[in-house]
């Protein structure tokens, strides 16, 4: 067994999380987006503006940063354009100026002004946690542009490399992020960050090769040519150049394969795998039932309520629930997973979310609303029969979040009474620990690797410091995962993954291995996946299943199966 589980091995090798597949060999080019200490100084020691000037500098610095993201996002699309108007808007926050108007009616100069205010404010989100706790790198991000245009600099932001390159930086800043240009960015590789980190939200936008968290590569030297494996998470900075050159040429004939491929999927010998789209609504669903996938397994119904006020009637809900079912039963795919309201914590909804709970992750959420608002899971569950009856199928329903048999069995015998085929997640320890006792009360289960994996190792799945422990590679979560789909076998009922895991072509086959009868995911990785599956054979999956539960850390983990699946 290997037992190295330092970031840098004693290969020299470097190590992260992987978040966007490919292998690319290039120079690296080293990303400072600090602002020059000495220009600060100066002008921290000169006279600086006082009271009402001091508050005007500010507004007027604050119109230019605000403007300059307007312009970058008017001139991006997608979430590259979103996390832009966001920041612009957050540049703007009337929270943020109050605070710095009082640090200067309170004698403050200014730059100690806007520190405090947005010290205060990193704080707090910090505090708060999941999507909030992801503004942090935004607000420094803030400051740092304020201050450039208050003491006459220009704003900090990434050098355009003068061939494609290898970036790398402690974290891009998004509007750094969103304005990447593909064809000078060979990859990403940051030193902090998470799954969920801006950086890794662009980079699978713009498909750029990229990994996070990884510790020390901030002392790759400029210039020096560096092999990244995207998919594996590994940077090597001694690579042999004609070795290097043809793990690059086996990626892109490996990304060419992939495009290729249209399902459905199988193993290499023959053993089905159903293939299946995480959506968030209609629109996302009408571009996944165009996708190779055979159904639904994740219906996220909670995105289409984030700004709702008001609970929506049951008409309105079964209108929506027709509008993600259709598209597939038009498509002769029939298996369509709506999961109830996942409302609270990191996805807070206004008429449900229990407000000022101290630790919301392990609060009233999910399927643990109903406690006081049975009505809640009624109505979804009454608007899912109609939805159900007007396109011709029996929907699949499961609630998230549950952490008991009786909850199991409370669940299902409500969906059971609308002629619902009933499932619930295992997202907690409990439920997969119990997976016998709960399965023996549904029809199927699925799990939800994002937070099975958020609570098995007490790590926020949203802090991008603890990325290296929300890793669905972690042993101990892939034992609960095990544990799971071995009690579906034994009951003989399906038992599905639709967390971020079922996106990972290498986990997925270890999924598989382990007896997981459906994959669930963003419909961008589906190719990917089935490309990968339809190479291994079964028996590879279940010995890889066997070897990796055996490991000692997500990396070993990761090496293992790639020996047995790829190498
Ligand atoms: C999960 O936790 O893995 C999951 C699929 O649910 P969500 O990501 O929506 O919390
Ligand atoms: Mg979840």
């Amino acid at each position: 067994m290997v037992t190295d589980n330092a970031p840098q091995s004693a290969t020299g090798l470097l190590r992260g999380t992987p978040v966007v597949a490919g292998v690319v060999y290039g120079p690296v080019q080293v990303v400072r987006t600090d602002l020059d200490p000495a220009a600060v100084a100066a002008f921290a020691a000169g006279p600086q503006p006082e009271g009402d000037d001091a508050i005007a500098a500010y507004d007027a610095a604050v119109d230019k940063v605000a403007a300059g993201f307007l312009a970058r996002s008017e001139a991006a699309h997608g979430s590259a354009a979103e996390v832009l108007a966001a920041s612009g808007k957050l540049t703007r926050d009337r929270g943020l100026r109050t605070m710095v108007r009082k640090n200067i009616a309170d004698g403050h100069s200014l730059l100690e002004a806007i520190d405090a205010a947005v010290g205060h404010f990193a704080e707090m989100f910090a505090k708060m946690g999941g999507l909030m706790a992801e503004r942090v790198t935004d607000l420094h991000d803030i400051r740092k542009r304020i201050i450039a245009h208050l003491i006459g600099v220009s704003e900090p932001g990434i050098p355009v490399p003068e061939v494609p390159s290898v970036l790398v930086a402690e974290d891009l800043a998004p509007a750094d992020s969103a304005g990447l240009r593909p064809e000078l960015v060979a990859a990403l590789v940051m030193e902090k960050g998470g799954a969920t980190s801006h950086t890794a939200i662009i980079a699978r936008q713009l498909a750029i090769p990229c990994i996070v968290g990884v510790a020390g590569a901030l002392g790759l030297p400029a210039g020096q040519r560096v092999l990244v494996d995207g998919a594996a998470g590994i940077i090597d900075p001694a690579a042999e150049p004609q070795d290097a050159e043809r793990k690059v040429a086996a990626s892109i004939a490996e990304r060419e394969a992939q495009e290729k491929w249209t399902g459905p999927a199988t193993t290499a010998d023959g053993a089905p795998v159903k293939l299946l789209a995480n959506v968030a609504d209609p629109a996302s669903a009408e571009k996944a039932a165009k996708t190779p996938v055979e159904g639904v397994g994740l219906f996220r119904t909670e995105l289409a309520f984030l700004k709702s006020t008001e609970e929506p009637s049951v008409a309105e809900q079964a209108d929506l629930y027709e509008g993600v079912l259709r598209p597939f039963v038009e498509a002769g795919a029939f298996h369509v997973v709506t999961r109830t309201l996942d409302a609270g914590s990191d996805k807070p909804i206004a008429y449900a979310t229990i407000e000022g709970e101290e630790n919301p992750a392990l609060g009233v959420r999910g399927y643990r609303l109903t406690y006081d608002k049975p009505g809640l899971l009624d109505h979804q569950l009454d608007a899912l029969k109609i939805a159900g009856e007007r396109v011709g199928i029996q929907p699949w329903v499961m609630a998230p979040m549950i952490a008991t048999p009786d909850e199991a069995r409370d669940f299902a015998k409500k969906a059971h009474d609308r002629g619902l085929k009933a499932g619930v997640m295992i997202e907690i320890p409990s439920a997969a620990l119990l997976a016998d006792r709960i399965v023996e009360q549904v029809d199927f289960l699925s799990i939800g690797t994002n937070d099975l994996t958020q609570y098995t190792m007490a790590a926020d799945r949203m802090a991008t410091d603890l990325a290296h422990l929300t890793d669905p590679w972690q042993p101990a979560v892939l034992q609960l995962v095990a544990m799971t789909a071995a009690a579906g076998k034994r009951a003989d009922k399906p038992v599905g993954v639709c967390g971020e895991a079922a996106a990972d072509p290498l986990l997925a086959c270890v999924l598989v291995g382990m007896g997981i009868t459906s994959l669930s995911m963003a419909a961008a990785s589906v190719k990917a996946v089935g490309a990968q599956l339809s190479r291994v054979t079964f028996d590879q999956c279940v010995k890889a299943a066997e070897v990796t539960v055996d490991m000692i850390s997500p990396a070993n983990a990761r090496e293992a199966a790639r020996a047995v699946l790829i190498d």
